[in-house]
């Protein structure tokens, strides 16, 4: 498995525009971002029986105003929104489905 890296990143406008170390880019809404946002507040958690239930998420204005990216390791960044929200660590792989 090769390891995907990041060269640069920068917000344009209400997107984030990512480089990666193949030379492809990105661009992703603020809002498809927040939408994505992978912690368990936002996309549930298995239960015992294995069966994830989304949980209805409130987003307000503010939850889709970015106001802190920072990178984490060399597999994912870690968003801070507007709204306080700060859980979600969005990996590599992730941030190249959206
Ligand atoms: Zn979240």
């Amino acid at each position: 498995m090769s390891a995907i890296t990041l060269s640069n990143h920068a917000i344009i406008g209400e997107e984030l525009a990512l480089s990666w170390g193949d030379e492809t880019e990105n661009f992703i809404t603020f809002k498809k971002l927040r939408e994505a946002c992978p912690c368990a507040a936002c996309q549930g958690e298995p239960d015992a029986l294995g069966r994830v239930v989304k949980p209805t998420v409130i987003h307000t204005e503010r939850s889709f105003r970015l106001i802190k990216l920072v990178q984490i390791g060399g597999y994912a960044l870690n968003v801070t929104w507007a709204d306080g929200h700060s859980s979600g660590i969005y990996t590599f792989d992730l941030l190249r489905s959206l």
